[in-house]
């Protein structure tokens, strides 16, 4: 049988058959990535097949894990420590933000962008709440918004209180796999329960599994929209923990960079104090927002700029 994971421990995975039916599954034999090590060889969004089995807890057992379109892992900040597959086979990211109550930082959303980039996940900005912006915010939205769409992100405005724009939210995730991600409090639990029918009993069903096995809180989970359509979550991650990314490389992920690096009169640019640098040139004609270039330079120096 086919089925794609649902939800990934490391030691045993909740697969979806192609009809909607959860098997509880182990892996067969030993599945490694190359050069790196991780501690799930297996992720949400994973397609497989297996065999249905019904001796034991275990009622499926996968042995074929096809070829992964993208994926994307949480590194482990500590070098010789496993690294974790978050999930796989994503067609888009929503990153959830909010201009207030809590505020999201900038660092925070173009760190998500560099790792969205890095992993080529196209992402569209949500920015939830706006049933609490006045005129002057939505004002602000727009943009930031501009500042964004300008680079190729995509944005949105929603009200998970007041459903505004949540019709074209649910529009944007027809037919794909979508990752959900923003820092708590932006709304990102209310907007699931809103978009995912039957929330609860999705939820208490995949738990039943999860009695039985290890304390799962911090493992993303797959959540079917309608039969073509699923997003995960990715309760308890904070922050996609960013690839190992070299000073010389990082500009590539900055789209308005990479279009203009290959004008810096050194090829070798790192786009901060080199004499002939496009990009220094483009921030100070404002053709590159000064937000992002400091984002950058925050990141380059490896500044904690997740407040
Ligand atoms: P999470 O941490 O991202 O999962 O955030 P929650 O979904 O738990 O929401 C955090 C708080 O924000 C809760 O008190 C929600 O009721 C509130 N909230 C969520 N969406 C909206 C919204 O669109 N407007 C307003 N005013 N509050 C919201
Ligand atoms: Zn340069």
């Amino acid at each position: 049988m086919k089925g794609v994971v649902v939800k990934s421990t490391g030691s045993w995975y909740i697969v979806r058959d192609a009809a909607g039916t959860l098997h509880r599954a182990r892996l067969r034999g030993k599945f490694k990535l190359k050069g790196m090590k991780v501690s799930n060889p297996l992720a949400v969004g994973d397609k497989v097949e297996f065999d249905v089995e019904t001796t034991g807890e275990d009622t499926a057992v996968i042995h074929k894990i096809e070829d992964r379109e993208n994926y994307i892992i949480r590194q482990s900040t500590h070098k010789t420590a496993f690294s974790h597959i978050i999930a796989a086979n994503l067609d888009q990211a929503l990153l959830i933000v909010t201009l207030v109550s809590p505020r999201t930082s900038f660092g925070f959303i173009d760190r998500f962008l560099v790792t969205a980039e890095a992993y080529d996940i196209p992402t569209i900005i949500v920015y939830n709440k706006t049933d609490m912006y006045d005129d002057e915010m939505r004002e602000y939205q727009r943009q930031i918004s501009f500042m964004y769409e300008k680079i190729g992100y995509s944005s949105m405005a929603v009200s998970a209180h007041t459903n505004e724009g949540m019709e074209a939210l649910t529009k944007t995730l027809d037919g794909k796999v979508t990752l959900l991600s923003g820092h708590s409090g932006v709304g990102k639990s209310t907007l699931i329960n809103l978009i995912v029918p039957d929330l609860e009993l999705k939820t208490s069903e995949i738990s039943e599994f999860s009695d039985k096995g290890v304390h799962t809180t911090t493992f993303a989970e797959m959540f079917e929209v309608d039969p073509d359509t699923f997003i995960i979550d990715t309760p308890g991650i904070k922050e996609l923990g960013i690839v190992d990314i070299p000073v010389a490389q990082l500009g590539h992920y900055f789209p308005e960079m990479r279009e203009r690096m290959n004008q810096c009169r050194f090829n070798n640019c790192t786009h901060f104090n080199e004499p002939g640098c496009a990009v220094v040139e483009a921030v100070r004609t404002n053709d590159i927002s000064l937000t992002r270039y400091e984002s950058y330079l925050s990141m380059m120096h490896g500044g904690d700029n997740r407040k």
